[in-house]
């Protein structure tokens, strides 16, 4: 792991100076969109590697930039690949002198393509992806570009537990920023993965870096958990509490005729009160397997922690809902049980092309508002599920994430096919305009915020909304940071 060095002023001065004698090494060549906010590629005074629009590489890695391949056409002025904290201060300094905003890229998996913007400078963040677990205490300190997958193997021989998203090649910088919604989430954080978060490395507009923690700048810290694709400095590390590993897994899944779809959602909402947190309970539109028209699926996971009575456990826990009369009018029904469970990742091919939007909500009638809409999907993968937490999820007052409500409305089109394109956006926006009534807010993480911009405030409570700009404001005064897309 890197050593924490604070930049002091002393090493700014001293980084301004070597800039002044002349320092500099500016690679490829410079594209005349730079070059206008440039002074000339003689005087720029800071020594950084980068690609420019008109250099022949820049198309390649401005796509590899992303993991999804309908990522939006946004082009940076200039893609800067720091491999030491050095380099990474010598980009931010460059930027300032040449007036570019600047995003950070930690793996690019970010549905909406936060990381690409018009103009300015990306800083892909790519060598920072080292880690280190300490079992006795049970964390983690993992530098920004971490991957999911990269830990596994280090938790399964440590015996630890965290709650990973879906997908193994996301990393942890846009992951904790946006919340994270993991599995055995609810039973771990009781919410999201950021309220894991002990403390975190940030370089700051100013060149400072700085621990911060509840205690040490816990404004920075409040931001760091749930900003999202905005935030106002460079992650450099997180430091994070791990958990007990994972047992046992039960999962029940049932087939409904669509008219039990309203009567399901009250059952479980007259049993949020006494839900146990080691339960998930989603609600699925499907199609018929039989016939035409569609089905309700209702699925309850059970996950208990290792032991000896792990999966007795997960079978009591998914049995309660069996005997509070959950199976009547069910038309199918399976089950399957896991002793042991693995970190498991959804994987998907290069090429992969999807939306992914959600709604919070209390109103148990919102699924059922989607439903003839569903029924006229293109022909895309679509998954569309309501799934109730264990409980709203607690709110904190030293985060800015916000819970939002009862029911988590979340759906993904995934397609291949580019000349699908069209159709999955087009139903996309329709799907999002029937929701919108219903919605109490939005999980920022998983939301299409540069075709949806309002759903960026709507993430937050009014409060949290202000304050986040007013902490914005104290550290970032330029905007040398990209806000959220679509916003200025
Ligand atoms: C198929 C699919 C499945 C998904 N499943 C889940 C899931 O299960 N759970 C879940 O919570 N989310 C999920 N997501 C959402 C996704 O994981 C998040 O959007 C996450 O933010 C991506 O993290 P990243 O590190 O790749 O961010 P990136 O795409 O690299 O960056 C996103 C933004 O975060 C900021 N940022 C990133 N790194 C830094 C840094 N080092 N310093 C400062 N700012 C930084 C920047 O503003 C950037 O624009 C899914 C998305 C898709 C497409």
């Amino acid at each position: 792991m890197i050593e924490p060095t604070y930049i002091n002023p002393t090493r700014r001065d001293l980084l301004k100076k070597m800039a002044a004698l002349g320092a500099i090494t500016l690679t490829g060549t410079l594209s005349s969109t730079v070059l206008q906010s440039c002074h000339s590629a003689a005087t720029i005074p800071s020594k950084v590697s980068g690609v420019l629009k008109a250099d022949a590489a820049y198309e390649d890695l401005r796509t590899s930039m992303v993991q999804i391949a309908n990522s939006a056409k946004r082009y940076p002025d200039i893609i800067v690949s720091p491999t030491t904290e050095v380099e990474l201060l010598e980009c931010l300094q460059f930027a300032k002198e040449n007036d570019l905003q600047i995003v950070c890229r930690s793996s690019g998996h970010n549905n909406a393509g936060a990381v690409l913007r018009n103009g300015g400078m990306l800083i892909n963040m790519g060598a920072f992806n080292k880690f280190d677990v300490d079992p006795s205490k049970k964390t983690m300190t993992v530098q920004a570009s971490t991957r999911f997958e990269q830990i596994v193997p280090v938790l399964k021989e440590h015996d630890l537990g965290f709650p990973l998203g879906d997908c193994g090649n996301v990393a942890f910088g846009g992951y904790i920023l946006g919340g994270g919604l993991g599995t055995n989430g609810n039973h771990y954080t009781q919410g999201p993965a950021c309220y894991a978060l002990i403390s975190a490395e940030v370089l700051l507009e100013s060149g400072e870096k700085v621990v911060v923690d509840k205690e040490r700048n816990s404004d920075i810290f409040w931001a760091i958990r749930g900003c999202g694709p905005a935030f106002f400095g460079i992650i450099l590390n997180y430091t994070i509490q791990l958990f007990e590993p994972l047992g046992a897994m039960v999962t029940k899944s049932l087939t409904f005729p669509l008219e039990e779809l309203e009567a399901k959602v009250r059952f479980f909402d007259r049993r949020m009160e006494t839900k146990d947190d080691r339960v998930e309970t989603r609600i699925r539109l499907k199609d018929s397997p039989n016939k035409g028209g569609l089905v309700i699926e209702v699925v309850i996971s059970a996950i208990t922690l290792k032991g000896p009575t792990a999966l007795r456990d997960a079978e009591k826990l998914v049995q309660y809902y069996m005997d509070e009369g959950l199976g009547q009018a069910a038309l199918s029904e399976n089950e399957t049980k896991t002793a042991d469970v693995d970190f498991e990742f959804f994987h998907y091919p290069p090429g992969f092309r999807t939306f992914t939007d959600n709604i919070y909500t209390d109103d148990p009638k919102a699924l059922s508002a989607i439903v003839a809409h569903f029924e006229n999907k293109p022909d895309c993968n679509i998954s569309m599920s309501l799934n109730h937490f264990a409980q709203v999820h607690p709110f904190r007052e030293d985060a800015c994430y916000t819970p939002k409500g009862k029911h988590f409305i979340n759906y993904h089109v995934h397609w291949m096919d580019e000349t699908l394109d069209e159709a999955a956006a087009h139903w996309m926006k329709k799907t999002e305009a029937l929701l919108k009534p219903y919605r109490s807010g939005h999980y920022l993480n998983q939301t299409e915020c540069d075709k949806f911009p309002d759903h960026v405030q709507a993430c937050f409570s009014k409060e949290n909304w202000m304050k986040l700009a007013r902490i914005r404001k104290k550290y970032d005064p330029d905007n040398r940071f990209f806000t959220y897309l679509n916003h200025v």
